[in-house]
Parts: structure tokens; sequence; C-alpha cells
């Protein structure tokens, strides 16, 4: 069982089961797999303006590793801690209910011009906000778990704790594919 590590007042709670609630109704067959990803920006390489927000940015690929390979090309030489994306069966949609959630918590940066490319990057989130990189990784396994898009770790847990759940959990993956897998990039 995901517990949550964040906490969600009333009207929170219900736009983010609205949220959940669109993408459970929405037709599986538009669904694109790919990562979500997230990566820290080191706080000593960001601007002077900000010297103490270190920063989460969060965003979806349908090749992480290439993407992570473009990021550090771009904005060289920001120092960009690179862990683990998801990989789930739509990114887009995942990506966008993440975002809301830590919108909504009040984490979101508006963007900035890079001092790196001079791009204005979107997406980036208040790190220690989030509560820190355990604090995405919490949102990640618990809206997945919410869309039953059920993660690896969820998987081997139910093979120990109930047989008779893991016969209907394997046909349903094997039906829809509903994995989700948590990868080192
Ligand atoms: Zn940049």
């Amino acid at each position: 069982m995901i517990t949550q590590s964040f906490t969600m007042n009333a009207a929170i709670s219900a736009t983010m089961d609205a949220a959940i609630d669109a993408i459970l109704t929405s037709n599986p067959a538009l669904w694109r797999p790919g990562g979500i990803y997230t990566f820290e920006i080191a706080p000593n390489q960001l601007p002077p303006s900000s010297p103490t927000e270190r920063e989460a940015k969060i965003g979806f690929s349908g090749m992480p590793p290439r993407r992570k390979r473009e990021w550090r090309r771009q904005c060289r030489p920001q120092q960009q801690e690179w862990k683990f994306y998801y990989h789930v069966p739509d990114a887009r949609r995942f990506e966008a209910l993440i975002h809301l959630h830590f919108r909504l918590h009040g984490a979101w940066i508006p963007p900035k011009r890079c001092e790196f490319c001079g791009v204005r990057h979107k997406e980036k989130f208040n790190l220690a906000r989030c509560g820190e990189m355990d604090g995405i990784i919490a949102a990640f396994e618990y809206y997945l778990w919410r869309l039953n898009w059920l993660s690896i770790r969820q998987v081997t847990f139910t093979l120990i704790s109930t047989m008779s759940m893991l016969v209907g959990k394997i046909v349903n993956l094997l039906e829809r594919d509903l994995t989700a897998q948590r990868l080192k990039i």
C-alpha cells in the first residue's frame, strides 16, 4: 500500500480526483507510453537572484536517456543530477498530473531566463516545497497507484502478500500493459 508523504486539503484532493478520473476515462488507445524524468539543479549553479532555491525539473520524453544528453548539452555547464525516470503507460498525461499536484502545493517556479542557454525553461519546481526528491518519488508512486498503473515494486509486494490478487494483476498486466517501471538514468 502506498502511503502519502504529503498533505492534501479537501480542495486539492477534489481537484486531483477529477484529474485522475479524466485520465481513467480517457481512451487508452490514445495513450503514448514514455518516460517521466526529474533532475535536480545544483544550487551553486543557480542565478544570484535565487541563491538558496534548489530546483527540480520534471518533464517527459519518449526517450529519457536521449533527452538527458540534450539537456546537458543545451544548458552546459549547469550542474544537473539525474537519477531515474519512470516508464509509464501515458507520459504526457502523467506528467500533467504530477505538475498539477506540485502547482497546487505551491512548488511551481515561474519561468525565468536560463543563465546558460537563454531559454525560459518551464516545468521547474522548488525542490524543498516538493518534499525533496523523496517527495517527488512519493507523488509518482502515489499517482501510479491511483491510476492502477502498477509499479514493479507493487507487483512484487502483491506476489508475497496475496496470491489470488496476483493472478488478477498479472492478467491485467498482460491484457492492458499498465505497468510502470522506475529506471536508472
Ligand atoms: Zn538552459
